[in-house]
């Protein structure tokens, strides 16, 4: 099979078509939201209305997407790939049609957010022991849970990760439950005051003998973690390209300061200890670059990328701070401030060291790939 890392003609002219919005409508109001702490709202509905987001769209060109509004401002990436695709769990599976299609509706549209809750205080990475429960009584869930740290605690729905089943079937106990925000027992008693990606607002949720209708599960009963593994594979992917969005931005924006700018008689581009991080950022990025398509690439041709996703969350994000880092310091005191993106872009690459999925979590199931595979073979 011929291996082709060309992108189609569409996509190209996709990368355009966002590319000039991201730099034209995006770009002026970034420090907006991260001042403000709000949710970019009006500019999803201004990238809905100009056709921009289709949920029809393929997964590389969600990733073209992330990328290019990545570049520009980091805090409109998450809710624009929501309003593409509600979280992956686009259709709302189990719940009746005409409770999910006004929600998907309003998704697509930006004016609503389904906000995921899986992390419980007693840690988000040990799935098995998670102790949010869901009873089934007669025709309603009885749910009591806490979800300490919900990306956009102020949704208007949830789909929260529970135990459904006996603790023993660990993993294959848990099921997804759908719960709009006005439901008696839905409370939002802590945000966090968080040091980036200020356009979602963090925070704990609780759910204190909510009752939702049997007919609200997502999907299949005892599979959420399948359902939110496969999930977590393919966002990570999208993480990437937002992280490699800001910087490849600094990277960009560090080459025409390093040409400027002149110390000791030259520009220091001229000095090696200068150009030579910018060259190594720029062979870093590509290459992240090529692991988040291929990710994407093997979504859309239904490929699993388990492994390929955790590589690119432990690696990436890690990879991206170092480079932002780098640029910031080559702007010396001026970087150093917020007048420049570069501290901005810091704090919200951080958080993506984090949520999703811990680097450590992540190169844990990149050994655990590796070695199940040496076993086998
Ligand atoms: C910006 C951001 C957005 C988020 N959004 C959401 C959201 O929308 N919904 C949601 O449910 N959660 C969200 N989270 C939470 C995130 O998914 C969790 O923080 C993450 O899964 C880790 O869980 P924890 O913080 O409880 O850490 P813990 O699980 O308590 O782990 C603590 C530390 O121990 C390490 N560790 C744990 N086990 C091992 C091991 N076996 N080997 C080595 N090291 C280990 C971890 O890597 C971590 O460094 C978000 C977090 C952030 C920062």
């Amino acid at each position: 099979m011929a291996i082709n890392f060309g992108f189609s003609e569409e996509q190209e002219l996709y990368r355009l078509q966002i590319k000039r919005f991201a730099r034209e409508v995006l770009r002026p109001r970034r420090q907006e939201w991260d001042r403000e702490k709000k949710r970019p709202e009006a500019m999803v509905r201004q990238a809905v209305d100009l056709g921009l987001l289709d949920i029809e769209m393929d997964h590389v060109t969600r990733g073209i997407m992330i990328e290019e509004v990545g570049y520009v401002d980091f805090n409109c990436a998450l809710p624009f790939l929501v309003a593409t695709e509600p979280h992956e769990l686009k259709s709302l599976p189990g719940l009746p049609e005409e409770v999910s299609r006004p929600v998907r509706e309003a998704v697509q549209a930006g004016r609503s957010i389904v906000a995921v809750g899986f992390t419980e205080p007693s840690g988000g990475s040990n799935v098995a022991g998670f102790k949010s429960h869901a009873v089934l009584e007669g025709d309603f869930w009885r749910v009591n849970a806490v979800k300490n740290s919900i990306s956009w605690a102020d949704a208007d729905y949830f789909i929260i990760t529970c135990r459904t089943e006996e603790a023993e079937k660990g993993i294959w106990s848990l099921s997804n439950i759908f719960i709009p925000k006005d439901t008696e027992g839905v409370s939002a008693p802590r945000v966090f005051d968080d040091i980036g990606t200020h356009g979602a607002v963090r925070g704990e949720v609780r759910f204190e003998d909510v009752r939702v209708p049997a007919n609200y599960l997502i999907g299949e009963r005892g599979k959420a973690y399948r359902m939110m593994a496969e999930l977590f594979d393919t966002n990570r992917a999208y993480i990437g390209l937002k992280c490699i969005g800001a910087a490849q931005a600094s990277v960009d924006e560090t080459v025409v300061y390093a040409q400027d700018r002149v110390v000791m008689g030259k520009p220091i581009s001229q000095y090696q200890g200068i150009s030579f991080p910018l060259a190594e950022a720029e062979t870093l990025l590509e290459a992240a670059r090529l692991l988040c398509y291929k990710i994407l690439w093997m979504r859309d041709n239904g490929l699993r990328h388990t492994k390929e996703g955790a590589m690119c969350k432990w690696w990436v994000p890690e990879m991206t701070f170092e480079v932002v880092r780098k640029c910031l310091t080559i702007h010396g005191h001026y970087g150093y401030s917020s007048e420049l993106p570069f501290e901005q872009r810091l704090r919200d690459i951080l958080g993506w060291q984090i949520g999703d999925g811990t680097s450590e979590l992540s190169k844990l199931m990149v050994a655990r790939a590796m070695f199940t595979k040496a076993g086998v073979g």
